[in-house]
């Protein structure tokens, strides 16, 4: 084919921004096109989000024409405050912060004379019952009941509450009743108690306000929370629709149009979390064949074909883990759930796993643990209960340094110049 070069000689240029999932399938199917391809990422990796949760809990140890696939963030729904109390899951940080929030929980349970402050740092509470969350709570319930139950002399493990809290009345709300049942029978099996119908209205660091469906307030105490509920598009999704003159969802998403690019600008695509098209969900597919497809539309476009093509999303199924050998899925109409579903879904998750090497070291240590139930990642350290928060405060004191200074107007002779260190 021959290279398609601008006036200037130079070749054709393709900028994606992100990392992820739509990141990389949009550079992987550019790699035979005669384009350069650039990819600006904030973070240096690929990150595997859909095996996190395992990270969080001990299993695994820790990537013209222009793409944007920024993903998304957490929304806490306007309640930025509760983000110090219950961290969310979507970075290799938030699951090391987690992975030290339940362990040390556990071990400060074991150092308590009294058993009512055990049992507060002995209950976990997960907040958004989707599959983030049903993961999570599959897996804090079975470190409770098997991994640890021989680890400790004044605690037992097992009496550790585990609860999965939602407004929404079943758990799995994307997929079939059938198997929002299954997984619900597995959790509760398993010690989980699920508080369905159930709003979070406020939280502290050693507590949760929960509101019943009959309006009757009550605190779960509790100093180990997980946000699993909301997201939140890549603010950059909003700068761009701005000035595109976009529509944005309210969650952020950029309304896009049919050929995923940006209204009023052909030569911009946006794929992934960060898009709203259609009802399409916020899952890895979405993503890769969002980003394949920008990819598509670019070399169609160097060979001369202007017309774009609309993108059409192959549903190939959803997929959730419940614990271990036990998962509920949907492929195409056919709904599997337990070992069956479990064996499916190892499968898809080591296909998609990117390299040889992730995929022989993840399948090592699932073989630790879904044998022998042991869990081979369980280093935690104070440092990642406290960095994100103290990172954020550290930028909110710069703010104000930086405001004071402003206040305080340009220097006079002699004034001792006071300027925030850069040395982090
Ligand atoms: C815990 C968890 C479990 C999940 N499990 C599953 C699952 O089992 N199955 C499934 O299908 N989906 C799952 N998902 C959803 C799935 O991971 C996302 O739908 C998918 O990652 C979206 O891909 P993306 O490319 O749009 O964004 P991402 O994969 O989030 O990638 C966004 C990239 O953009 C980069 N970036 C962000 N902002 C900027 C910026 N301003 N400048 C430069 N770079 C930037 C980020 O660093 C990142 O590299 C899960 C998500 C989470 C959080």
């Amino acid at each position: 084919m021959a290279g398609q070069t601008h006036a200037s000689g130079a070749r054709h240029r393709v900028v994606i921004i992100g990392s992820g999932f739509g990141g990389l399938f949009a550079a992987k199917a550019l790699r035979r096109a005669d384009v350069d391809v650039t990819i600006v990422s904030k973070t240096g990796y690929h990150l595997f989000q859909p095996l996190l949760y395992q990270v969080a809990t001990g299993i695994l140890s820790e990537g013209d024409s222009l793409i944007v696939t920024a993903g998304a963030d957490q929304s806490y729904f306007g309640n930025e405050s509760f983000a110090d109390h219950a961290p969310g899951m979507k970075s290799i940080d938030d699951a090391l912060e987690l992975r030290a929030r339940i362990f040390g929980s556990f071990e400060i349970a074991e150092l308590q004379d009294e058993p009512e402050v055990a049992r507060a740092w002995m209950t976990f509470v997960l907040v958004g019952a989707g599959a983030t969350g049903v993961e999570m709570a599959g897996q804090i319930a079975e470190l409770a009941r098997d991994t640890l139950r021989r680890d400790y002399r004044h605690i037992d493990p097992r009496q550790a509450r585990v609860i999965l809290v939602d407004a929404q009345t079943a758990v799995l709300p994307t997929f079939h009743q059938k198997l929002q049942r299954a997984a619900a029978r597995r959790l509760e099996k398993f010690g989980v108690e699920l508080q369905l119908g159930v709003k979070v209205v406020d939280m502290d660091a050693g507590w949760v306000e929960v509101e019943d469906p009959d309006g009757t307030r009550r605190r779960i105490q509790s100093w180990c929370k997980v946000w699993c509920a909301g997201v939140a598009a890549s603010p950059l999704g909003g700068q761009l629709a701005d000035q595109a003159g976009a529509e944005t969802d309210r969650a952020g998403r950029v309304e896009v149009n049919p050929d995923l690019t940006l209204p009023g600008h052909p030569e911009v695509f946006l794929v992934g979390d960060l898009i709203t098209l259609d009802n399409l969900p916020g899952v890895c597919q979405v993503a890769m064949q969002g980003g394949k497809h920008a990819a598509r539309q670019i070399v169609r476009r160097l060979e001369g074909d202007e017309s774009g093509q609309p993108f059409h999303y192959f549903d190939k199924g959803n997929l959730a883990t419940v614990s271990r050998f036990h998962a509920v899925g949907d492929i195409k109409g056919f709904r599997l759930a337990g070992f069956p579903a479990w064996l499916v879904w190892l499968g898809v998750h080591i296909f998609y796993l990117i390299g040889f090497k992730n995929r022989v070291t993840t399948l090592f240590h699932w073989a630790i643990t879904f044998v022998s139930g042991g869990r081979s990642e369980r280093t935690a350290t104070l440092q990642q209960v406290f960095a994100r928060r103290a990172i954020r405060r550290e930028a909110e004191l710069r703010a104000e340094l930086e405001e004071a200074r402003r206040a305080a107007g340009p220097t006079q002779p002699g004034d001792v110049a006071v300027t925030p260190s850069d040395d982090r």
